[in-house]
């Protein structure tokens, strides 16, 4: 296989992940552009290619195991995985309070956050587990914490059944998958890009998805010896 370490990032077509995939790409990773859409996909790969950088797009819907498959049967004949980003996320729209939410509108939610996390890390796992520096980097969010949510002088986030809990659900694998894959040097870490304007929020974020991504570069490239199962912002550590 070649020297140039690999990278995927899910739903990488737009927002925060097309940012992680640029900045990846620019700090001399090759870069899978995950997405499901074919249009979506071909136009972010061309602006990326524009730019100079060496993308190339991988069909991927989280929720399709067939998808998930043949995502990483192409990544395998292109020479392996060495980073993955699990960007891809919805919030599954209004309302979000836990008496108004469909159990529905949950299960997909659950499905594309949480499920899609578990079933692109399982499939690719083969394969960064024969990477120099492996790691995987789990896009998350400060509604995710508890910690945060309950703090009694200023608790953060919106009153949320569907999104947060499957931020939290993620925090909690982020540990899981980091206990399990120490030995193997696999580094899994959670972050949080902060209040980012994309179509997730109506542009309503304040930061901009380049400040968002910020964070998950530093964690996809972190040195070998670096840590894992930890949780971060841009500005350092956030409590669970
Ligand atoms: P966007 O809506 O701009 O981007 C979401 C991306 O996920 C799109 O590329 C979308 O693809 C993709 N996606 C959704 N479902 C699937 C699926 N089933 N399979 C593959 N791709 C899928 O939102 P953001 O950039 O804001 O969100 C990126 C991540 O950042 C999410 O995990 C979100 O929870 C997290 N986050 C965002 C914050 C913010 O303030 N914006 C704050 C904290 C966390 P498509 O175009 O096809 O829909």
């Amino acid at each position: 296989r070649s020297t140039t370490p690999t990278a995927l990032v899910t739903g990488a077509n737009k927002g925060i992940g097309y940012e992680i995939a640029a900045g990846l790409a620019r700090r001399g990773f090759r870069v899978g552009v995950g997405a499901r859409d074919t249009a979506r996909r071909d136009d972010a790969v061309q602006k990326l290619r524009a730019e100079g950088l060496d993308v190339f797009g991988v069909p991927l819907d989280v929720t399709d195991d067939a998808s998930v498959a043949a995502a990483a049967a192409q990544l395998e004949e292109q020479g392996g995985l060495d980073v993955l980003v699990n960007n891809a996320g919805i919030t599954g729209g209004m309302p979000q309070e836990p008496s108004k939410v469909s159990a529905g509108q949950v299960l997909t939610v659950v499905d594309t956050n949480v499920v899609g996390v578990i079933r692109v890390t399982n499939a690719m796992l083969p394969l960064l587990r024969r990477a120099t520096s492996p790691r995987i980097v789990n896009v998350s969010s400060s509604v995710g914490s508890l910690a945060l949510q309950t703090a009694q002088a200023e608790p953060v986030g919106p009153i949320s059944g569907a999104y947060s809990p499957t931020k939290t659900y993620l925090n909690a694998l982020t540990v899981q998958y980091a206990k399990e894959l120490a030995d193997a040097g696999i580094l899994v870490n959670a972050g949080c890009p902060g209040y980012v304007a994309t179509d997730l929020n109506g542009h309503r974020g304040t930061r901009t998805p380049e400040q968002g991504a910020a964070v998950f570069l530093e964690l996809a490239t972190l040195p070998d010896d670096g840590p894992s199962g930890t949780f971060r912002d841009e500005s350092g550590s956030l409590p669970w």
